[in-house]
């Protein structure tokens, strides 16, 4: 379920959080609710490009870059994560909470493995050096059942 967010308040979020893109987001706060809602719906962690597509289904004038800075503003609310995936192009994710992925090298598909955490890692790392530790990124490389068909790395 999506949570409640009602326009003023994202205009208000938006503008304070953006100082750089203030005046166009001001003037167009609409289609984040859109971008939130199509990111939402999929499991597929997708591009910028790939939710674009999506959310020019219904709102056919929305540009690139809109979609793009509506992702952006979602990232730093918490709404969606924004992945620090090792492929080329930045993927997201509807889900916000910690949850680790598991991406294929061969067509770059990259799906959520919903563990809960394993091993301590953090807590490994802190006992094994003198570090504040701060968090952690663990994303899990392989070659989607997909692509094994395909003889993908043979
Ligand atoms: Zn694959
Ligand atoms: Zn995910």
């Amino acid at each position: 379920m999506l949570r409640q967010i009602s326009r003023p308040a994202i205009g208000l979020l938006c503008c304070a959080l953006c100082t750089g893109v203030a005046t166009a987001q001001a003037t167009d706060p609409a289609p984040i609710l859109p971008v939130l809602e199509k990111l939402k719906s999929v499991t597929t962690h997708p591009g910028a490009d790939e939710i674009y597509d999506l959310v020019r289904k219904r709102l056919p004038r929305i540009s690139l870059g809109t979609v793009y800075r509506n992702l952006e503003i979602l990232s730093k609310l918490g709404e969606i994560q924004k992945l620090e995936t090792g492929g080329s192009q930045k993927r997201f994710d509807g889900n916000p909470k910690h949850h680790y992925h598991i991406r294929c090298l061969g067509c770059t598909r990259i799906d959520d493995l919903m563990t809960d955490k394993p091993v301590n890692i953090e807590k490994a790392a802190a006992r094994l050096t003198d570090y504040k530790i701060v968090g952690h990124r663990l994303e899990v490389l392989g070659i989607c059942p997909d692509c094994k068909d395909k003889g993908f790395l043979q």
